[in-house]
């Protein structure tokens, strides 16, 4: 099975659990995730200070639906858990249209969408559908229900994964669990990270691996105020990956001033793999967890990684039930986020400043460098390999190095190892 397709199932595995900030949905979704990954699940209590916040209470759900007259449900969350504003209050109550429309949300430009609706700090309830649906809602009563609690003595839940490596310097590698059935803003984040976590734990890595599962917002606030003081000591890169799973875009959301070694991987991994044809962000359109692992006093070098971003407008889909595994996230889209990701970890990996081990240009020939046969491409092969030992001053990383000669890095790994093995350059 190809990696795309695996990840595609995944999501399809996923998809039908109500995840929200807190609750059950966020513990179902890590008792599926550990089954691919040894995820550590913790539980914090409701009511702890975290910084500015406060966690707020444990919502669960169980069933919502809009009953007509006649005892039709004409809302059903079992079919559709967007149709409930997640952190609604329960309800069981016959309304009048009138009253009704006062608690319906709906998208009037995308008609036959329904809105993703939260009301996390503010007590409410509401139903979504799509617009469509409410305009041909007639004049009589309805019958409203929401089973649905708030456990003030209840739990937030997150996860996290340390993959120990060669240096306690570590990448950090972030991902939200708290959107319902969404595939592109939610799903293809968790399934690629879970990925590349499994990889990791194949591979011996120079790094250290940290790897976040936390509901957004109140989830990276909670994660930092528990582990600020070491990521701030260890941290050399960080990633969030959102919206990674559509076969659109490649794109960055950078880091404040995107002057990190993370902006400088990213981006060139970005650019090699589109074709030079990848979408740079300024962190002023900032959305997800970098929001607080970049804040003030915090300052972890941490970009996002997109497919097509949030609020883009090749997103259309964004925050509605047109976000599916359909037609927005597919196997060929998660599987160039896996790439993407797992190139930047990759690179990361390598990224050591290298410095030629002799004077002047090496003789290649008498180590059975020289390809052995000289074609147009072997030619490029050898002025690529005569390029990057060129900058091979111990001041340019491989990233500088690839940049400076337009080549992507990974096609300068093969001679890294042979100029390795010949003790032709090293590094310090
Ligand atoms: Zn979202």
């Amino acid at each position: 099975m190809t990696i795309g397709l695996e990840l595609h199932n995944w999501a399809k595995d996923l998809w039908p659990i109500c995840r929200s900030i807190t609750g059950n949905g966020v513990r179902q979704t890590f008792d599926y995730l550990k089954k691919i990954i040894p995820i550590n699940i913790i539980e914090v209590p409701c009511g702890t200070q975290v910084f500015d916040w406060v966690i707020p209470d444990e919502w669960n759900i169980r069933e919502a639906w809009i009953k007509d007259a006649q005892g039709n449900k004409i809302i059903d969350f079992a079919k559709n858990n967007l149709h409930v504003i997640s952190y609604s209050e329960a309800i069981d109550k016959r309304i009048s249209l009138a009253e009704l429309k006062n608690h319906i949300y709906t998208l009037p430009d995308q008609p036959n969408a329904v809105p993703y609706i939260t009301s996390y700090y503010k007590r409410r309830w509401g139903f979504c559908m799509t617009h469509d649906q409410l305009k041909s809602l007639t004049e009589q009563d309805y019958h409203v229900c929401i089973d649905s609690n708030f456990n003030s003595a209840g739990s937030l839940t997150y996860a996290d994964l340390i993959i120990p490596g060669k240096v306690v310097q570590e990448v950090l590698i972030s991902t939200y669990i708290c959107h319902p059935s969404m595939a592109n803003d939610e799903l293809s984040g968790p399934v690629v990270a879970a990925a590349v976590a499994r990889e990791l734990l194949r591979t011996k890595n120079y790094y250290t691996y940290r790897f976040v599962f936390i509901p957004e917002t109140i989830g990276s606030v909670v994660y930092l105020s528990k582990h600020l003081e070491q990521m701030k000591k260890n941290t050399v890169a960080g990633f969030v990956l959102s919206c990674i799973g559509d076969n659109k875009n490649y794109s960055i959301l950078s880091s404040p001033y995107a002057n990190t070694l993370t902006d400088k991987v990213a981006e060139h991994v970005a650019k090699n793999i589109s074709n030079n044809n990848f979408k740079k962000f300024s962190f002023l359109e900032r959305g997800s967890d970098e929001r607080q692992y970049c804040a003030p006093g915090v300052d972890l070098p941490v970009v996002g990684l997109c497919r097509t971003k949030y609020m883009d407008e090749d997103f259309p889909e964004y925050h509605t039930s047109l976000d599916d595994l359909e037609n927005v996230v597919t196997p060929e889209g998660l599987a160039g986020g896996y790439k993407f990701t797992m190139d930047c970890v990759n690179l990361l990996e390598k990224n050591f400043k290298y410095k030629l081990s002799v004077l002047c240009e090496p003789q290649l020939g008498k180590r059975g460098l020289y390809p052995a046969i000289s074609t147009k491409s072997s030619i490029n092969v050898v002025y690529n390999m005569m390029n990057f030992v060129a900058y091979c001053n111990g001041k340019n990383d491989l990233v500088d190095i690839c940049e400076i000669i337009g080549i992507y890095y990974r096609d300068a790994l093969e001679y890294i190892e042979d100029f390795e093995k010949n003790k032709l350059i090293h590094t310090e």
